[in-house]
């Protein structure tokens, strides 16, 4: 459709979605089903955001799959087989596309297209986002789907540009692969990508240097291919299962022990660690109930995790220099692998601990550390992270009322109302936002309850004859709060120095993002809110009639 009265042609549509990630993808299909048009933009090459780019070997999920999927659609959940228990990325990439192509998604997607602004038009009531092309598209809605985990996040390190080998970054992983057969490569970093990467590549490079600067808990995943009986009993019980989840503290199916570890005999406490090692991953955040608010209980799975590694670990030293210490079991995120340790038992691999004697800097020819020492490399991987939970939406940078910037608006820490809407920013959703559950469960979970909770606000307003809808300054401000305390009551208050708190990003505020009061009670309140007339929030009827409508 051709604007009147501009030179560019402007796309209009009722809702923008920025990204095709699994968030943009759900959206894309609940905006169709309620008759809402809308256009997904996507800046990469492909549907699927994180599952997408993070094509590093080794990546997989960490949350079963039978659970990890949407549940919008019973046929299709009944349909589809998953291999394996964790799904692979090019398992869960095939997914993504299957659903588009499933409910003939495509046509609202369009791909290749970076949103590189989007400010609010207060006399139209309607935002306009231009691309990295130069298309300009004006809706009432802007819907961020645009990922917690999206923006890698490369460490300053000098001499970068003069390294003559090849550097990568896992999060934006060539899709043709990386040849590391013979070759030296090092790996920076040890949160999850790299403790899924590192066995892997141990396997084909003449030798991997692993630079560890923060020993974190790894747990053996426990993978295997799905069991029959297994998946019976889900597609049997789908309806309960999700149920459950969306009604549970992580929004999943893990079983959680609802005992203190206090009030546990240490025979009973060992007896349950064992049996959270066996079921693998996460499930070890579920021993106690107080696991991640009780320092002393922490400590007792630390230590039977440290007790692992000791003895796993051969060579003692490197064992010991494997071994987190001072880092509460989960504060820093739990990571989730297969044979991790035991790669360090390889003629091949060697541990750098970087912690007291840090990285100096890059050389053409490898890495070296402050002390001198230094390491030939023919391939540099940096599993360093993400500019997480804000650093898709601060850079765009959307400008909202009186051309006010949500850098300017989040400069001393993200402020939202219940993680979905800011104040100043109206008609601006954002899909697992800092200050809900986002990144601390499910997050397919997440993504659903969020996009139900937009697409039913759309409706609500077209219905009762509301064109804006905004938080008060005060609901937020409560809210922001509200997210603080929750986190203060546990040890994430205590251990700032991770990416839950921004801490991994230079200049960030640090400031913890998700929201841990659980999946089940935030559903609730968001719940309650709409069903109060979306209360904290102001809605205001139509004072404009923009042209909306289009394809
Ligand atoms: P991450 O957890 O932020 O880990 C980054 C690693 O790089 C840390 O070990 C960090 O050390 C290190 N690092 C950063 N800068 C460094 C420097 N200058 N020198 C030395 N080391 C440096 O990133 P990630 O592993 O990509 O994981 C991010 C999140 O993505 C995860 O926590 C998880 O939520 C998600 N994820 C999930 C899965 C899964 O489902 N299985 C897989 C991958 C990722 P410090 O700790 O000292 O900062």
């Amino acid at each position: 459709m051709q604007s009147k009265d501009h030179d560019v042609a402007i796309k209009y549509f009722d809702a923008i979605v920025v990204g095709a990630g699994l968030a943009g993808v759900c959206a894309a299909y609940q905006l169709r089903r309620s008759g809402i048009s809308a256009r997904i933009l996507e800046a990469g090459g492909g549907v699927g955001g994180t599952w997408y780019h993070n094509r590093y070997p080794g990546a997989r999920c960490d949350i079963e799959s039978l659970d990890y999927s949407y549940s919008f659609s019973d046929e299709l959940q009944q349909e589809w087989h998953w291999s394996e228990r964790y799904a692979s990325q090019p398992e869960i990439l095939r997914y993504i596309n299957h659903v588009v192509d499933r409910f003939d998604l495509r046509r609202d997607i369009q791909l290749n297209t970076r949103v590189t602004q989007a400010s609010f038009d207060e006399a139209q009531e309607r935002w306009v986002l231009v691309t990295d092309a130069g298309e300009v598209f004006a809706a009432r809605y802007a819907i961020m789907a645009t990922g917690v985990l999206s923006v890698t996040q490369v460490p300053s390190m000098k001499g970068l540009e003069d390294f003559k080998g090849e550097w990568f970054h896992t999060g934006d992983w060539p899709s043709q692969g990386v040849d590391v057969r013979g070759k030296r490569v090092g790996v920076i970093g040890t949160g999850s990508s790299a403790t899924q990467l590192i066995p892997l590549v141990a396997e084909e490079a003449a030798h991997l240097y692993v630079f560890q600067r923060t020993a974190n808990y790894t747990m053996p995943a426990q993978n295997h291919p799905t069991k029959p009986e297994v998946e019976k009993e889900w597609k049997q019980h789908y309806p309960d299962r999700r149920r459950f989840a969306w009604a549970s503290g992580f929004g999943h199916n893990q079983v959680t022990n609802h005992l203190s570890g206090k009030e546990m005999t240490p025979e009973a406490c060992l007896a349950e660690l064992e049996n959270r090692w066996r079921l693998g991953g996460l499930y070890m955040m579920r021993a106690f109930k107080d696991i991640l608010t009780d320092a002393e209980v922490n400590d007792v799975a630390a230590e039977y995790v440290r007790g692992k590694i000791r003895a796993i670990v051969r060579d003692k030293e490197t064992a010991e220099a494997l071994c987190p210490r001072d880092l509460y079991i989960g504060t820093k995120r739990l990571c989730s692998g297969t044979n991790y340790y035991e790669t360090f038992n390889r003629d091949n691999v060697t541990l750098v601990n970087v912690k007291n004697k840090p990285i100096d800097c890059v050389t053409g020819s490898g890495i070296q550390l402050v002390d001198g020492r230094s390491y030939e490399l023919d391939v540099l991987i940096f599993a360093t992270g993400f500019d997480a939970m804000t650093g898709a939406m601060t850079k765009i940078n959307p400008l909202g009322r009186n051309g006010l910037s949500l850098r300017e608006a989040w400069a001393e820490g993200p402020k939202t109302y219940l993680g979905l809407c800011m104040t100043g920013f109206p008609n601006m959703f954002v899909i697992t936002g800092p200050g809900s559950p986002s990144v601390f469960s499910n997050m397919v979970t997440s993504i659903e309850q969020h996009v139900e909770w937009i697409v039913a606000c759309i409706a609500y307003m077209k219905q009762h004859g509301f064109s804006l809808i905004e938080p008060t300054l005060h609901a937020q401000e409560e809210w922001t709060q509200h997210v603080t305390q929750m986190a203060g009551k546990t040890l994430y208050a205590k251990s700032r120095n991770s990416w839950f708190h921004g801490a991994n990003i230079p200049g960030k505020p640090v400031v913890f993002m998700p929201y841990v009061g659980g999946v089940g009670n935030y559903y609730k309140k968001i719940t309650q809110v709409a069903d109060n007339g979306y209360e904290g929030f102001r809605l205001s009827a139509a004072s404009a009639t923009p042209e909306f409508s289009g394809h």
